[in-house]
């Protein structure tokens, strides 16, 4: 990879010769994206306001769950946000204010939490994000660097009978669509997994789960990407953009303009602000979660823990764990709220013996980018014929990453997809 933090400006320069596709964003969604479209002989350069990777996609839970790939708006949860937003330590908030984008997001947010919307919407997310697990574990075994990729399952552990009914309807639907589970009774469940602790009834567990470390992830992808003659070019922020009727022309950085015969949209949350710049309205909100860090203890879990009740998440790493939760409806606000993270911490303690002490680096915010029906929309800009969309990925982007390049790289190139990529079409919400 390009790693232009010298002098991004000769970066972009020398980038300017060797390109044919132009990829904004490099976080997990645009360099799989490069990375497929690269395989397929296209010359790509990717452009990064910062660091690569360093975006939503460095410091998220890292599960790689098909079981849990669900879209944003799901039945319930609308009326779970309006309880909760009096709720300044709640696990799903979402920020009173009476911003008419932010009204129409929320409209559309309601209205796809209905069980019609949400039945037509998870089965495409779940396989998309099934196959792109396969695909993990595919570049995990192929060597390189080591992104931590385990696939030990998932334990939904529930504390109350309403939990665990609501959490046995999800698994009952999710197996319909060929996702393993078993009940764990509590006794199996702390035999199994003895950080475990506190009153709980039981447990799911998804066996077909797995997890890895997620900025490890990406930096496995930016090696996949130098190998393929990718320039990636950080530090590059893409301000502005000249478009001739249906027609990208070019690019507009703080380094000077550059131009391709293609360009993929990929910068997560802050796709809707360059989606401004290009003439296409994105409805992108951002939802805030945090991760926090602790040292590997005398006991540390086999796999990864879902605290049902609590959205808190647990994440074994060889040398730590990790902790993240919260879901807050935001703007671009990556200010770390201490009494959210408190809560995300005293709610995983309730349950699990954690170590006495957090370990460096202090908690970290990331936002989620989220289209008001929670589902990503991958394929061509419904206004211009060479710009493409890989955004909106919300609790999943990690999980589906190799799926959704894999979709977008065969839209491009006329290819027979491997998915239906109806639900995932960008003319559903941006205009
Ligand atoms: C707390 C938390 C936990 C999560 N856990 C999981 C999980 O366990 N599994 C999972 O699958 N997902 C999880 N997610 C979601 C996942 O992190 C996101 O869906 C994913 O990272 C989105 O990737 P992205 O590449 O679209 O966006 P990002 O990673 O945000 O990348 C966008 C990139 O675009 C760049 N950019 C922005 N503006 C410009 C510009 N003007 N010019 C050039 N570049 C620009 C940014 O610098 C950034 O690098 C979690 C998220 C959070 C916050």
């Amino acid at each position: 990879m390009t790693h232009a933090s010298g002098n991004s400006s000769d970066a972009l320069a020398d980038a300017r010769d060797s390109r044919d596709t132009v990829v904004i964003g490099a976080g997990v969604i645009g360099l799989a994206c490069a990375v497929e479209l690269a395989r397929r002989g296209m010359k790509v350069v990717v452009l990064d306001r910062g660091r690569a990777g360093n975006g939503a996609s460095f410091g998220n839970a890292g599960w790689l769950t098909p079981s849990l790939a669900f879209p944003l708006a799901q039945p319930g949860y609308a009326m779970k946000a309006a309880r909760w937003m009096l709720d300044p330590e709640s696990p799903f908030y979402i920020r009173p204010t009476l911003e008419p984008a932010m009204l129409r997001w929320l409209a559309g947010f309601i209205l796809s939490s209905r069980r019609s919307r949400f039945r037509a919407n998870a089965p495409a997310l779940i396989e998309l994000s099934r196959w792109s697990v396969d695909a993990w574990e595919s570049l995990a075994s192929s060597g390189g660097v080591d992104f931590g990729f385990e696939r030990r399952g998932l334990l939904m552990v529930l504390e109350t009978e309403s939990g665990r009914d609501h959490a046995r309807r999800a698994a009952s639907y999710t197996e319909s669509l060929g996702i393993a589970w078993e009940w764990w009774d509590a006794d199996r469940l702390r035999n199994e997994e003895p950080i475990v602790t506190g009153r709980q009834i039981g447990g799911i567990l998804y066996p077909r789960d797995a997890h890895c470390v997620p900025d490890r992830a990406v930096a496995r992808l930016g090696q996949e990407a130098e190998r393929l003659g990718i320039r990636v070019v950080e530090r590059c922020s893409v301000v502005g953009a000249r478009v001739e009727g249906d027609e990208v022309v070019a690019l507009k950085t703080e380094w000077g303009d550059i131009s391709g015969s293609q360009y993929v949209l990929a910068a997560g949350y802050w796709s809707g602000d360059l989606g401004r710049a290009l003439g296409l309205r994105i409805p992108m909100r951002a939802a805030k979660g945090y991760s926090l860090q602790f040292p590997r203890g005398s006991i540390h879990p086999v796999r990864s823990i879902s605290l049902g009740e609590r959205k808190v998440t647990v994440t074994p790493h060889q040398d730590r764990l990790r902790v993240a939760g919260t879901l807050e409806i935001v703007g671009d606000d990556l200010s770390v709220n201490e009494r959210r993270v408190r809560a995300i911490e005293r709610g995983a303690r309730g349950l699990l013996a954690l170590p006495p002490d957090r370990a460096e680096p202090a908690a970290w915010a990331g936002l989620r980018p989220c289209l008001p029906d929670g589902m990503p929309a991958i394929g061509r800009s419904p206004r211009h014929r060479n710009l493409w969309l890989a955004i909106g990925h919300q609790m999943t982007g990690l999980k589906c990453a190799p799926g959704t390049a894999r979709m977008l790289a065969e839209l491009m190139c006329g290819e027979t997809p491997t998915f239906g990529p109806r639900p995932f079409s960008p003319d559903r919400c941006c205009r």
